[in-house]
């Protein structure tokens, strides 16, 4: 049997954490299944690589998803003295790697590691902390092009190496309107490594790209030579463990809590159970406390055993001085609370919430921020806002009216967007949000106006708007409500679906969202109805698939199609909707619970 070899996602994997890569290997059920897909079309990463790709008009393609073959065809043209590969294919020593661009020059080789990562080329020491350490959120970027570099420099050692990321240049705009349309997703495909790769066409002028494109590139060999022991050693390690297959010790502990390998408990095999054994057991567990990770001696407890949230002594959410912060109080209450298995509603809540001025408004916006800007002006990752909803209670009792807007049009849509929701808003009552988001969108906008608009009226309505008027019902819930079904979170989904099993009352005024499997109550998001689309049952009831959906809607295939636009833009209206409905309910939920 072959030899099983060390992919630099493999590499990836087991840098989280060693016992992944077993998991990985031996396809254990994982969250992230899928995921990477997700990934990539949503943050636009296929569309980087593109652009990349485009940048060097003489590169070959080794298109071949086979690893030995597509080390072969490597060989073959790495013969020329010249020559520059897209995904060319090596292996040394047991280690495979398919860099995205590597030039070849005599014998100078410039590897370029092509990421959709936000870089700020206006930083002058961009990878490193104040102490000169690499810092911990580039680490896994550069270790991912030593890994590379590694396998080059065992191949090659009489060779010149150059090592380079190139990234998105936050400094950078693009002068090319609509980008996105013209890079058409053909299909994505998998390496045997597992590494998703996407195939496009791109219709557009490939010279104005080369021309004016927002990529940078940046020398990374002295991290490279810093980091090439550690990769080394630890690349020895996981090879190792690869033949004969075994999983490496790794102790487990909060960082545990999101692992992908935490899939339902009934799931088999389960790699979170290999991990903790009969710890995985208890009910609430220790990795449901809220901010957990911040809990001093949290992981010497885990290590003796001790996994219950019930194990935790209170004295542990106290800070050094003995006093209780407002992190401390809320674990506090969700640990009491959920030894009483009982709903907490601070009676301040109902002062507060009566202090707010009618007309109340619900409001929610969904945005993009892409590494591809979508229009000219714009930098890598500059917001978009594409849609907002806003449900309203105009007075004590009355019903929730709603309102909403959307872009479908291939425009720069966010000054339309403010401007309709100036007019919808105007300066009644009190707006609410959840979390910050609304905010800070508003306030990029009023920005993105210098030099681009001039409207006055919009301007100073987006100052006065965004001058701490918004309430944010997410720190009303964590300041004043908790749920044991909520465990240790306060995300809109997460309390409206306590609340939505526990009240009645709130499922027979909105029927429409009542839906059931298996004799269990599902959550309302996951009752908003699919759409079927090309032959797949779609449906958008999270931020991510939000975004895929509005590419789709303007830029996907079948753009052109009516039909199936108006099927994404419905996808996209309903799952807006649902969630200023969702704040609605809560607030209804948590009147209901003070009067
Ligand atoms: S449960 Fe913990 S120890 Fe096990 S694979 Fe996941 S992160 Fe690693």
């Amino acid at each position: 049997m072959r030899e099983l070899s060390l992919s630099k996602t493999d590499y990836k994997t087991a840098r989280e954490c060693p016992a992944k890569l077993y998991y990985r290997m031996k396809k254990y059920p994982s969250l992230k299944e899928g995921n990477e897909y997700i990934e990539l079309l949503a943050q636009g990463g296929y569309i980087i690589g593109a652009i990349a790709s485009l940048l060097f008009p003489h590169a070959i393609l080794v298109d071949e998803p086979d690893h030995a073959k597509a080390v072969e065809i490597t060989q073959q043209l790495f013969t020329q003295e010249n020559i520059t590969l897209l995904e060319a294919a090596f292996e040394s020593n047991g280690k495979f790697a398919r860099p995205d661009i590597l030039i070849k020059h005599g014998s100078r080789l410039t590897l370029i590691e092509v990421k959709a990562k936000a870089f700020d080329s206006s930083e002058e020491t961009p990878f490193r902390n104040k102490k000169g350490v690499i810092a911990a959120s580039w680490q896994p970027y550069l270790e991912d092009i030593t890994f590379q570099a590694l396998i080059l420099r065992e191949l090659f050692p009489d060779f010149t190496l150059i090592t380079e990321l190139m990234m998105p240049d936050t400094t950078r705009s693009t002068t090319i309107d609509h980008l996105h349309k013209f890079i058409a997703l053909n299909h994505i495909t998998e390496d045997d490594s597992g590494y998703p790769r996407a195939r496009f066409t791109f219709t557009g002028d490939v010279e104005q790209i080369r021309e004016s494109h927002f990529l940078t590139r940046i020398n990374v060999d002295r991290e490279v030579a810093d980091l090439l022991p550690e990769v080394s050693s630890a690349a020895e390690i996981f090879l190792k463990s690869l033949n004969p297959l075994t999983k490496l010790p790794a102790p487990i502990s909060f960082v545990c809590k999101d692992c992908e390998y935490r899939v339902d408990g009934k799931e088999e095999p389960n790699g979170f159970r290999e991990c903790w054994g009969t710890l995985a057991d208890p009910k609430p567990h220790i990795l449901d406390l809220y901010h957990g990770s911040q809990v001093q001696g949290i992981n010497e407890l885990i290590a003796a055993g001790k996994t219950s949230l019930f194990d935790l002594p209170e004295s542990a959410f106290r800070k050094k001085d003995g006093s209780v912060g407002p992190r401390g109080s809320r674990q506090l209450i969700q640990m009491r609370y959920t030894k009483e298995n009982e709903e907490w509603i601070d009676p301040q809540l109902g002062t507060t919430l009566q202090s707010f001025p009618y007309p109340l408004h619900f409001i929610d916006f969904e945005t993009s921020g892409l590494a591809v800007p979508y229009n000219a002006g714009l930098h890598p990752f500059e917001n978009i806002a594409f849609q907002w909803s806003c449900h309203t209670i105009s007075a004590p009792g009355a019903e929730p009216t709603h309102a909403e807007w959307i872009n479908v049009d291939e425009v720069f849509p966010n000054f339309t967007f403010a401007k309709s929701l100036m007019t919808h808003l105007k300066r009644d009552g009190t707006v609410f949000m959840w979390a910050t988001h609304e905010n800070t969108i508003l306030r990029q906008i009023a920005q993105q106006m210098e030099g681009r608009l001039e409207d006055p009226e919009l301007k100073e309505w987006l100052e006065w708007m965004t001058a701490a008027r918004m309430v944010d019902m997410n720190q009303l819930a964590l300041s004043h409500y908790f749920h044991p079904l909520m465990k240790g979170r306060t995300s809109i989904k997460k309390v409206l679906d306590a609340i939505w099993q526990v009240n009645p009352a709130l499922r027979e005024r909105f029927p429409e969202y009542v839906k059931e499997e298996d004799g269990a109550l599902l959550p309302p998001h996951n009752s908003l109805p699919t759409f079927k689309i090309d032959g797949r049952d779609v449906f958008v009831n999270e931020g991510t698939g939000a975004i895929i959906a509005y590419q789709s809607m303007l830029y996907g295939p079948q753009k052109s199609d009516e039909m199936i636009r108006d099927q994404w833009k419905q996808l996209l209206l309903q799952y807006c909707k649902l969630d200023t409905l969702a704040m609605v309910m809560i607030y209804l939920h948590w009147n209901e619970k003070l009067t």
